[in-house]
């Protein structure tokens, strides 16, 4: 098993492509692959020949979300935090445990990587579900395959969507209700319908289309980029989405609590196992 190494660094010219390299576990993000694509990241800002970054998935999908049951889950193990200065989960109860880790490796990491002032595109294959919304979003553009599908059905488990609740931004209010209330499956001719997704193109031609479009920005100056990406980050914002999921961080850990108080776990008893035979009978 090459758990040592989730994440794959490659610079192709003027751009980084980070893959998530977990195929046989659909790239689940166990806290291992999280604090490798932070170090990835970091290293394609700090490389001056790098002027945007691609963020792949190895195998036949981007990712099926969190890692909620794989051999390689990790969610006892310390890491050295970067996103936030709350303190190590490890060795805390209940919320105050719960609450640290999901505030350092979910949102604050997404939010972290969504600030990377270089240009970020999720090259977007098979299924992206879950927690892997949450890398997908926090990227500036979304390049999917016509193969490609969209779900968050965490609804399942109590709760009121991903930690890093973007979806009324992403895709509106309206069919947000409908994408959590019922867990399905979007394709990506419907995602990119809804905003949430730039391009649609075949599945053999996803990695070529991917770097010809980064090849274009690249050619853009790089503060110029950042300054635009800054610009349009402001204004989502101004329009509710950091303040937004704020609150909803809220009510989501009000879910994993009222889970571990009246049932077995903060996830209502659900594993990877129950979640996918779920979703397959619909
Ligand atoms: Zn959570």
């Amino acid at each position: 098993m090459s758990e040592e190494q989730p994440v794959r660094y490659e610079r192709r010219g003027p751009i980084a492509v980070v893959t998530m390299d977990r195929p046989d576990y659909r790239n689940a993000q166990n806290s291992a692959m999280t604090y490798a694509l932070d170090a990835a990241y970091y290293r394609a800002v700090d490389d001056d020949k790098v002027k945007v970054i691609v963020l792949a998935g190895e195998g036949k999908h981007f990712s099926a979300g969190h890692d909620i049951g794989t051999p390689g889950r990790d969610i006892d193990q310390s890491f050295e935090r970067k996103a936030t200065l709350w303190w190590d989960h490890v060795g805390k109860e209940g919320g105050a445990s719960r609450y640290a880790r999901e505030s350092e490796v979910y949102v604050g990491m997404c939010r972290r990587w969504r600030e990377i002032p270089k240009p970020t595109i999720a090259m977007v294959q098979g299924a992206c579900i879950a927690g892997g919304l949450m890398l997908a979003w926090s990227c500036d553009l979304v390049v999917a395959s016509d193969d490609a599908f969209f779900a968050d059905p965490v609804v399942r488990m109590g709760i009121p969507g991903v930690e890093y609740f973007a979806h009324p931004w992403q895709m509106g209010p309206r069919f947000a209700k409908e994408f959590l209330f019922l867990g399905e499956r979007v394709d990506a001719a419907r995602a990119r319908e809804l905003g949430m997704v730039n391009r649609v193109v075949p599945r053999e031609s996803l990695e070529a289309e991917v770097m010809s479009l980064a090849d274009k920005i690249a050619a853009m100056p790089a503060f110029g980029l950042a300054l635009t990406k800054k610009a349009v980050n402001q204004c989502e914002d101004q329009m509710g989405l950091r303040d937004g999921m704020d609150s909803v961080f809220g009510l989501h850990h009000l879910a994993h609590a009222h889970n571990a108080e009246v049932g077995a776990d903060s996830l209502a008893g659900q594993d990877a196992r129950s979640m996918r035979d779920a979703a397959t009978k619909t």
